[in-house]
Order: structure tokens, then C-alpha cells, then sequence
């Protein structure tokens, strides 16, 4: 529902100033009681505020935007990650290309002995190592994977506004989602552009 400025106006007023009389809210807009009645009843019946009698206004509704922003400050990655999708880091480009389309994802995660995050493998990492003249057999993809120390990662418990943050930062579309082992990350799931879109389509659903 759109509001009017005036509305708008009044929300902050009962916000800052609740309980609020009627006649006080029309004396700081410098408006008659009658002028804002309108206004006063559209709000209380729509849910913005509630009103008892010989107290006063109550704000109880947000606005559309911020109920947008309290919700998705709620979101934690857990509620939206994926299933990682990982190789070893002796398999060779060949077959990393390989599990990327019959796993039908963009980005692998590429793990060593241990099972422990070693590194990350794009699309463009992989046609880059096409371009070369090397027998893509005999490449194993820790020779052109984003390695450790250098993979931006995220736990299952912090927000995903934050994890929406980083692949913005460093432009990548896809963050391992890790849980802390004996020496080092184990992989636990996978957040990517589309888990994003995910949950703007979800929230914007909520709103109708
Ligand atoms: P694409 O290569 O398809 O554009 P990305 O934008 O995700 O896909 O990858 C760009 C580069 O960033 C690649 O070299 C990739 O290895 C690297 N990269 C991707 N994800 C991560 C990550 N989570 N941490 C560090 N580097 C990454």
C-alpha cells in the first residue's frame, strides 16, 4: 500500500511519540483534528496503528520496506544454501568440465586428501585452461584452480545479506559455505547468485 507524505509523516510521529493523542499529532503537523480523521482512520484500519480509546495512537505496523529489511536481516545462509558440488584437486580439467555439466552447476569446489577446501574452479577458469595447448587430460585442476588462502567463504549461520555482500565485493557468483575441521574447511554447502534471486523472488512474493 502506498501512503501519502502526510501519512508518512504521521507514522514517524506516533513512532517517536506513542502513545500519542490525535489532537497532539495535528498540533506538531499544525492541522485541524478534523483534517487528519481521514488519514488517522486509513492508518488504523489498514494496520499501521492502533488506537485506544483515552490513550492514544500505538505504532504497529512497518512500512513495506522495512518489514522487506527485517525480514531478510533474519535470512541465514542455512535457510537458502545448496548442495555443494566438489572435486578432488588431482582430478583432471577434463573431467572437472565434465562434472560441471552433469552437475549442472558454474562453479566447483575443489577439495585436497583431507576433504578439506582447497580451492575454486569457475566457468571462465576452465575455458581459460582450454584456450592452451595441453592435453586437458593430464591437467589436474589445482594447477588453475583460485586456491587457499584466497577463497572467500561464509559459515551457515551468518546472514545472507552478508554473504550477498561478498559476492558483490569480489564479483564472483558463487561462496563455499564451510565448517571449521581439524586443518582447515570442510564444505558443507553453496551459496551462489541464484540462491539470491531465490530470495528476492520469495520475500517480493510474501509482500502480496
Ligand atoms: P566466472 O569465471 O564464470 O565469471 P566467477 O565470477 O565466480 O565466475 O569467478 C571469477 C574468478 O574468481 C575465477 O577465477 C574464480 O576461480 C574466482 N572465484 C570464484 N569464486 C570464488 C570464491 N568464493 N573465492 C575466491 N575466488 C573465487
Amino acid at each position: 500500500m502506498e501512503l501519502t507524505s502526510r501519512q508518512e509523516q504521521i507514522l514517524e510521529i506516533v513512532k517517536e511519540n506513542e502513545p500519542i493523542t490525535g489532537e497532539s499529532i495535528a498540533e506538531k503537523l499544525n492541522l485541524t483534528r478534523a483534517t487528519l480523521r481521514p488519514d488517522l482512520a486509513i492508518l488504523t484500519m489498514a494496520g499501521f496503528l492502533d488506537a485506544r480509546p483515552r490513550v492514544g495512537y500505538f505504532y504497529t505496523g512497518r512500512s513495506g520496506s522495512e518489514l522487506f529489511s527485517q525480514k531478510l536481516k533474519q535470512i541465514k545462509v542455512k535457510d537458502y544454501q545448496s548442495i555443494p558440488v566438489v572435486v578432488d584437486e588431482n582430478v583432471s580439467v577434463y573431467d572437472a568440465i565434465c562434472t560441471m555439466f552433469l552437475e549442472d552447476v558454474g562453479t566447483l569446489f575443489v577439495v585436497n586428501g583431507k576433504s578439506d577446501l582447497a580451492g575454486v574452479l569457475s566457468r571462465k577458469d576452465l575455458l581459460r585452461a582450454s584456450l592452451g595447448k595441453q592435453d586437458l587430460n593430464e591437467v589436474p585442476v589445482h594447477i588453475i584452480m583460485t586456491r587457499m588462502p584466497n577463497i572467500t567463504m561464509c559459515e551457515k549461520d551468518d546472514l545472507l545479506i552478508e554473504a550477498a555482500q561478498k559476492l558483490i565485493e569480489k564479483q564472483i557468483d558463487a561462496l563455499p559455505v564451510v565448517k571449521k575441521s581439524e586443518e582447515g574447511y570442510e564444505v558443507i554447502g553453496r551459496i551462489t547468485k541464484t540462491n539470491m534471486t531465490r530470495v528476492l523472488v520469495e520475500l517480493a512474493r510474501d509482500e502480496r
